[in-house]
């Protein structure tokens, strides 16, 4: 363990401070002055909104204050923990991703099938049409080309070209659009051209175009029929996400199968090339990578901004005020736990991990036992019920992720259990008050309770049948020492297969197997640990 000397990067705030609930009404007392100075009208609203707890406001404004709201906490946690630069390289990442990857796919691989319906690409000169598109590439976006990322380069180049081709098609249905100085844009590009020698030749006609609507047309068409090729490469497809759209749900065949003649009997197989051979017992999934969640953020269109978010709220049958039923006979309820799931997505869409992170934990502060592999009633009560609906748990696993593997990315999970300005209800721990409550079975009910009962101001006394190995007092603390920080969550990380059961979890410890990341029930078992207030026993 790396030691350290933490200094927060909020004056008159010290790491035990952390730990002290009159310390940590303090830092809301200067975290609200941070945004009356920066918002004064959502300062004023937000605390409207905490007197109220809510009442008398419609869905839709308590969502957008969260939304409005959970940057500053994004911000003004990374400040306390020093993290703005890898906070704000993060955002930097996303946006980006959104303004190539899922600009290039809304824009132009969208609407392919529009500009070449039932078109017959075998006939195409594909290594002319190839040739075309990377000269452009090479002459007007030279920066692109040298994108080692292959499909981000292209997109790049077709998000640039699709947007400026979408705001021509807007002005020429007489439409308004948000695209600042497209003419000059487009100057640009043509100028880049008709100073590239093989570009002036090849592109002669296009050049020649004056009309800059007409000219970005020409530019798509080479872009457009670049990507319809691509299209129907399947090594393109199979691997691109700015080719991957949601395919059709099917009740009656979720899952693929083959189906295998057992001589007496046929039996159903899953697909051979979803198979997976298991050796020893590593973790066997490792979760979607950023631009796969991303492209589920991009699936999402935000419903809390009409009340529709039912993979929250639940699908509700407007003439029987009831839940709806699936195909399946699923109640589609949504998140059991009414985790505002479409802010925390907005949030994370512009970029911010450490807000996104405090959306979910006003109502899943253990989210950590959550997400991907574990539960999925939100999916199910997706708006989407006749095409794929958005993958959430893998986002909501994701969000958490990209906060602990940033510095001090655990203390900052850790503290917004404790300290979360967006939870009106509590937003601090209160002081113990002098009661305490015994918790049986620490398993996810269990230690959730634990977590609540130690906000409330209870001491808690956990205990499970299971023997539960004790943590490093470096890590826990004691009534006498505090932790000592982690600053890097990998130096807790283990290796499943090397890993020691620690008994705390119950059905997580011992009932999932290899497929789900245990580490996350240390993140929980650890949090609840450095709780002066709670003890386990096991
Ligand atoms: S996850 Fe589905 S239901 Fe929820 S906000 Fe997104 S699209 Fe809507």
């Amino acid at each position: 363990m790396e030691q350290n000397n933490l200094t927060l990067g909020i004056p008159g705030f010290s790491y035990p401070d952390l730990y002290d609930s009159n310390r940590l009404k303090d830092l809301l007392d200067v975290f609200d002055a941070s945004v009356k100075k920066h918002d004064a009208d959502l300062f004023n609203r937000f605390v409207a909104y905490r007197l109220n707890q809510g009442k008398g406001l419609a869905p839709e404004a308590i969502s957008d204050l969260l939304v409005c709201m959970g940057p500053y906490v994004g911000q003004f946690v990374a400040t306390l923990f020093n993290v703005t630069k890898q906070h704000q390289a993060q955002a930097e990442r996303i946006k980006d991703e959104f303004a190539s990857i899922f600009a290039y796919k809304n824009e132009v691989v969208a609407k392919l099938n529009l500009a070449f319906k039932d078109v017959n690409v075998s006939t195409w000169d594909k290594a002319a049409i190839n040739t075309r598109f990377n000269l452009l590439v090479a002459a007007a976006f030279p920066e692109a080309d040298k994108d080692n990322d292959a499909e981000h380069r292209v997109a790049r180049v077709g998000a640039s070209i699709g947007l400026l081709s979408a705001h021509y098609k807007l002005l020429a249905k007489g439409k308004e659009s948000d695209y600042v100085n497209a003419d000059g844009a487009a100057l640009e590009l043509r100028n880049k051209l008709s100073v590239h020698q093989q570009a002036t030749t090849e592109f002669k006609d296009i050049i020649a175009l004056h009309d800059p609507a007409e000219f970005v047309q020409g530019l798509m068409e080479i872009v457009q029929r670049w990507s319809y090729v691509a299209q129907n490469n399947p090594a393109i497809t199979e691997h691109w996400l700015s080719f991957k759209f949601p395919e059709k749900r099917d009740f009656d065949h979720l899952v693929e199968h083959d189906v295998v003649n057992k001589g007496e009997f046929t039996a159903w197989m899953g697909e051979l090339k979803h198979r997976r051979r298991r050796d020893g017992f590593k973790l066997t999934d490792p979760r979607f990578n950023q631009r796969e969640v991303l492209s589920e953020v991009d699936h999402c269109i935000y419903c809390h901004e009409r009340d529709t978010d039912s993979c929250s709220k639940g699908m509700i049958n407007k003439k029987t005020n009831l839940f709806k039923v699936d195909p399946l006979g699923v109640t589609t309820t949504g998140c059991p736990l009414d985790e505002k799931i479409s802010e925390m997505h907005l949030v994370k869409r512009n970029g911010d991990n450490i807000g996104a992170l405090a959306i979910i934990i006003i109502d899943n502060p253990m989210c950590p036992g959550t997400g991907h592999r574990i539960c999925n009633d939100c999916m199910k009560g997706c708006i989407y019920q006749k095409t794929d609906p958005v993958n959430i748990p893998q986002i909501e696993t994701n969000v958490l992720t990209d906060v602990l593997f940033m510095p001090y990315g655990f203390e900052i999970y850790s503290l917004l259990t404790r300290w979360n300005p967006l939870n009106v209800k509590r937003p601090y721990m209160l002081p113990y008050n002098g009661k305490n409550a015994l918790v049986v079975g620490l398993g996810p009910a269990g230690y959730t309770m634990s977590h609540y009962l130690l906000n409330e101001g209870f001491g808690v006394a956990g205990i499970d049948a299971l023997k539960l190995e004790p943590l490093p007092t470096y890590l826990t603390g004691d009534s006498t020492t505090l932790p000592q920080p982690v600053v890097d969550f990998k130096e807790l990380y283990e290796q499943l297969d090397e890993r020691i059961l620690a008994g705390f979890g119950g059905v997580a410890e011992y009932g999932i197997t290899v497929r789900w990341d245990k580490n996350f029930l240390k993140v929980i078992y650890l949090t609840l640990l450095r709780r002066q207030a709670f003890r386990a026993y096991g």
